[in-house]
C-alpha cells in the first residue's frame, strides 16, 4: 500500500465543499494510520486486496481517536483480514434484495412502500454493510431504468411512500435529486419521501439549505432516516447540520447497526440515544447485523442484544428506546426482536 494521500489541514478541510470533500477522502489505509498516529502493526490489515476499500472523508476521520486502534469509529471503517474468511450464513445477499427486485431500481419488499435504489455511491464504505456485495451497476437509476422505474411507482397504487435509498442518495447532485423528485411528485397516491443517509453524519458539508430547499419542494412528507452507531460520531458539525435540518418540516429519525465491540454496550446504546435527542433527532431502529459475506466479526448475537435493549429500556424513557429489529429475507416486515430481562 503506499502512502498516496496529503492530509489536509483540518482548517482547510472545512472550506472545502462537500464534493470536493468527498473527492479527497481517504482511500489509502497507510495515509488513513499515519494521520492517526496507528501503526499497521497494530492493525488486523488483510493480505489481499479487498473489492471493498476503505473509504472515509477527513471529516469522519477527525472524530477518531489518534493513537487509538480500537477506536469505535476506526472498527467501523478499517478493512480487516477477517472479511477474507468464509463462514456458515454469511451471504452476499443477506436480505434477499435481489429476489425482491423488479430490475429496475425498485426493490418492493413491504405493503405500501418500495425502495428506490438511486446510486451505488456513498461517502464512506462501512464494513458491516449489507450491500456491500450489491450489484449496483444492474440496479441503479441510470437514465433508462427509471422510466421503467416511474412506470413501476404509477402502475401500484397501493404505495404511499418511496425510500430513497442506495448507496446514499444524498450522494446524488441536488440536480439529480431535484429531477427525480420532480418526477415523483405527479403521483398523486405517494405522500412521503424516505430518505436513508449516513451523510448528514459523515460528510455533515453535504446539508446545505439549497438542498432542504429542493427536498421541501417535491411537495411530500420528507422523512430522513439518519444512521449514526456510536455517540462520538455526532460532533458540534453533526449537531449543526442536524438543527438546520430542522429549520424545515422534515421528520429526523436515526437507525443503527448493533456492532460488536463498537456499541455493545447499555452505555454506549443509551449514550447514542441521548446524544440523537439533544440535537433533534429520534432514535428509530437498531438492527442486528444483517449476515453479509465478511462481516461476521461484527456479530452480536440476539440472545444478547434481546438481554443489552432490556438494559437501555430500564435506563431511558420509551422515546429514547430503539426498536430493536432483525430482518428475514422474504419476510412481509422487519421482525421485532424481544427484550430480554436477565436473571440475577
Ligand atoms: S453508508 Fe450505508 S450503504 Fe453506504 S456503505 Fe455505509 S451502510 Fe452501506
Amino acid at each position: 500500500m503506499s502512502n498516496t494521500h496529503t492530509p489536509i489541514p483540518i482548517s482547510t478541510a472545512k472550506t472545502q465543499t462537500w464534493q470536493q470533500q468527498l473527492a479527497n477522502a481517504f482511500t489509502d489505509i497507510d495515509a488513513l494510520g499515519n494521520y492517526l498516529s496507528i501503526s499497521p502493526a497494530e492493525l488486523n490489515l488483510p493480505t489481499q486486496t479487498i473489492d471493498f476499500p476503505l473509504k472515509v472523508p477527513q471529516s469522519y476521520a477527525d472524530r477518531i481517536e489518534k493513537g487509538n486502534p480500537n477506536d469505535p469509529l476506526l472498527k467501523q471503517i478499517l478493512p480487516e483480514q477477517t472479511e477474507l474468511t468464509e463462514a456458515p450464513g454469511y451471504l452476499s445477499d443477506p436480505v434477499g434484495d435481489l429476489e425482491a427486485s423488479a430490475n429496475n431500481g425498485i426493490i418492493h419488499k413491504y405493503h405500501g412502500r418500495a425502495l428506490l435504489i438511486t446510486t451505488g455511491a456513498c461517502a464512506i464504505n462501512c464494513r458491516y454493510c449489507f450491500r456491500r456485495h450489491f450489484p449496483y451497476q444492474q440496479q441503479q437509476l441510470s437514465k433508462q431504468r427509471i422510466q421503467n422505474a416511474l412506470s413501476y411507482i404509477e402502475n401500484h397504487p397501493e404505495l404511499s411512500e418511496i425510500i430513497l435509498s442506495g448507496g446514499d442518495p444524498l450522494a446524488l447532485s441536488d440536480e439529480r435529486i431535484d429531477h427525480l423528485l420532480q418526477q415523483l411528485k405527479d403521483f398523486t397516491h405517494i405522500k412521503r419521501i424516505r430518505i436513508h443517509t449516513r451523510l448528514p453524519v459523515v460528510l455533515p458539508a453535504r446539508i446545505t439549505r439549497q438542498l432542504m430547499q429542493t427536498l421541501i419542494n417535491s411537495g411530500k412528507q420528507i422523512i430522513m432516516v439518519l444512521h449514526a452507531n456510536h455517540p462520538q460520531e455526532l460532533n458540534n458539525e453533526v449537531a449543526d447540520t442536524c438543527r438546520l435540518i430542522k429549520q424545515y418540516p422534515v421528520t429526523l429519525l436515526n437507525q443503527s447497526v448493533l456492532l460488536k465491540d463498537i456499541n455493545d454496550s447499555a452505555e454506549a446504546l443509551c449514550d447514542l440515544s441521548e446524544a440523537l435527542f439533544d440535537i433533534g433527532v429520534l432514535p428509530y431502529y437498531l438492527h442486528l447485523l444483517d449476515k453479509a459475506k465478511g462481516t461476521q466479526h461484527f456479530e452480536v448475537s440476539e440472545s444478547e442484544a434481546g438481554q443489552l435493549i432490556s438494559q437501555v429500556q430500564n435506563r431511558l424513557p420509551g422515546y429514547l428506546v430503539p426498536k430493536l429489529v432483525k430482518e428475514i429475507s422474504g419476510a412481509p416486515c422487519k421482525i421485532t426482536v424481544a427484550s430480554t430481562v436477565m436473571q440475577s
